[in-house]
């Protein structure tokens, strides 16, 4: 990774601590980054009257914020670097820095693959969708377990341009260039909790619609590929600007994981007690939906146990005694990590499967943190 094709916008910054004389901010940076941080600290040092400190714990996203820990030591100002501001109130000025990369790599490379994933889309588009009363329970299991048969009918097929945070100022211009090659392309806008056009997290895919057939992710890793292709079960080629290379979320790798989420749900059915984790992070917390899952749980004759956690980890839950967990705080935890606990981890929306409050047929539900 060239770090000198970053921009971390540190003369924006410098000029924010000296017009707020700060003396003391904190820096929060993502651990893809963080080999930075030691240079950026000096650099502030140097240019301002403020000291530093560096949020030095692991950290994923904007959901997690460390204002208050940060308040408790007198920091007077956050630096966010690599994640957008969401949906959630920080509680002290706070400057979120995206670090953009400006590399750009060329589009012939993913071609191919969006030319694929377009016939896929129109055929789709094209097809008529089994009306679901007619389905047998083995249908509907197989059609919850097929990425592309559980869809929601499309209404057009366009190519959707997204990318993750540090490529998203490139979008404008890859979009006039897919043109430019024959695709109708729209650059999605999503709810609340995404702050800019063509924006996913992984957590959230909301902009996502019935025009969207087939997707262009730009960015690096499959993190946010994984839980795009889950959420819509649409095509998605990805092209990396770190590196120039194309490729494409498989439908191997999906179906592979809507079976690795099947067996959970089936392992879970006979579970009698289950610990419900919260997560403690700000972006992550969601009370009343672990609250709702207790109290479904007891409707069925089964034990619930709240635990608040700010990191979940295998070591941290594995020892309590109940059969099963249901994760509320970050989705992924449950879809990218299960196989690291001893015991099954599932998703709300999978514990209401099991449970016969969500049917089989009307397919995989991501969980998604509106
Ligand atoms: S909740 Fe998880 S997926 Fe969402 S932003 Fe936070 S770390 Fe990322």
């Amino acid at each position: 990774m060239d770090m000198d094709l970053h921009n971390f916008e540190l003369d924006e910054l410098i000029e924010r601590i000296k017009q707020g004389d700060h003396r003391l901010i904190a820096l929060q940076i993502p651990e893809g980054l963080k080999i930075q941080a030691l240079d950026l600290m000096d650099e502030i040092e140097t240019e301002t009257a403020s000291k530093v400190v560096l949020a030095a714990d692991p950290c994923y996203g904007a959901c997690d914020l460390v204002h208050d820990k940060m308040r408790m030591m007198g920091v007077e100002m956050v630096a966010h670097m690599g994640h957008s501001q969401m949906n959630i109130d920080s509680g002290m000025p706070t400057q979120f820095i995206p670090v953009t990369y400006s590399g750009d790599p060329e589009l012939e490379p993913v071609l191919p693959f969006l030319h694929a994933h377009r016939e896929i889309a129109q055929g789709r588009l094209d097809s008529t969708v089994t009306d679901e009363n007619e389905l047998s329970e083995e249908e509907a299991q197989e059609r919850f377990l097929d990425a592309v048969g559980r869809l929601a009918p499309l209404a057009d097929a366009k190519l959707g341009l997204v990318g993750s945070i540090q490529h998203l100022h490139m979008l404008e211009q890859f979009k006039t260039r897919l043109e430019e090659a024959g695709f109708r392309v729209t650059i999605p806008i999503g709810g609340d909790r995404l702050t800019l056009p063509g924006q996913v997290l992984g957590c959230n895919y909301s902009g996502d619609d019935p025009t969207v057939g087939h997707y262009l992710f730009l960015g690096s890793g499959d993190f946010h590929p994984i839980g795009l292709v889950l959420h819509t079960g649409k095509p998605l080629a990805m092209l990396d600007p770190y590196t120039g290379d194309a490729s494409e979320m498989s439908r191997s790798r999906i179906e592979g994981i809507l079976r690795q989420r099947f067996g959970m749900i089936m392992a879970v059915q006979e579970s009698k007690s289950f610990g419900i984790l919260i997560g403690e992070k700000p972006g992550q917390m969601r009370r009343s939906l672990a609250l709702r899952m207790k109290r479904m749980l007891e409707k069925h004759g089964k034990k619930g146990y709240l635990l608040a956690l700010e990191h979940i980890g295998p070591e941290l839950i594995d020892f309590y005694p109940v059969d099963a967990f249901v994760n509320t705080a970050c989705p992924r935890i449950a879809i990218d990590d299960a196989v690291k606990y001893a015991k099954p981890l599932i998703t709300p929306f999978e514990l209401e499967v099991s449970l016969g409050e969500k049917k089989w047929e009307n397919g995989y539900q991501f969980d998604e943190i509106p």
